[in-house]
């Protein structure tokens, strides 16, 4: 009996800690949640030098999709790109919800192969086809890249990042 309420006690914690740390939509991680992935970053490059990258992404004209095909159809994209870049990328790269319809990857690493994955990506995500109810969605994603290679405090590499992904947003998104 003390056992098997000792193992309900402990599914219960872990479904409440997966609660905690991975937003309900997409089931990637949350913010909080790839906080400690920064952390552990951060460590290895004071340590030991090891490089690592951020790439900040957000879905083109997202809200239109939304006033187009409905608010569902928008949560579909949201987990379609999220079963897509979980795909595309592995254990090296820890991918989260940053917010609405933003999603950052932290890879752990930093070297040429970046920049080509994400391009992969970029046009994967292009060439895609989302189809929710037998309607076809175009989705396009911009993204802006920074690293610890030139500049050394995490929260303006995330800054670095976001500025670029503006630059962007605001230069013709990704052109179809
Ligand atoms: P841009 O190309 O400049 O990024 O334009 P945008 O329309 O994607 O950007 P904007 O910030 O104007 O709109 C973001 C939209 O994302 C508005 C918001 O309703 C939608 N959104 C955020 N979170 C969710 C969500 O969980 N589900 C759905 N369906 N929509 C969401
Ligand atoms: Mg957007
Ligand atoms: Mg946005």
């Amino acid at each position: 009996e003390i056992k098997r309420y000792t193992r309900k006690t402990h599914l219960q914690f872990l479904k409440m800690r997966n609660l905690a740390d991975h937003d309900q939509l997409t089931n990637l991680m949350n913010r909080r949640e790839i906080n400690h992935y920064f952390k552990i970053c951060e460590t290895k490059k004071k340590l030991k030098n090891v490089n690592y990258a951020i790439c900040i992404f957000d879905i083109d004209h997202f809200k239109s999709v939304n006033d187009k095909y409905g608010h569902d159809a928008g949560d579909f994209i949201l987990q379609k790109i999220s079963e897509t870049v979980q795909k595309q990328f592995t254990e090296k790269e820890n991918i989260a919800r940053w917010g609405g319809e933003e999603f950052i990857i932290l890879f752990e690493y930093y070297d040429n192969s970046i920049i080509e994955k994400l391009e992969n990506f970029r046009m994967h995500i292009e060439k895609n086809i989302f189809s929710y109810k037998n309607i076809i969605i175009p989705i396009t994603i911009t993204l802006g890249l920074s690293s610890s290679n030139k500049i050394s405090d995490i929260d303006i590499i995330i800054m670095d990042a976001d500025n670029k992904l503006r630059y962007g947003k605001s230069n013709g998104r990704n052109p179809r």
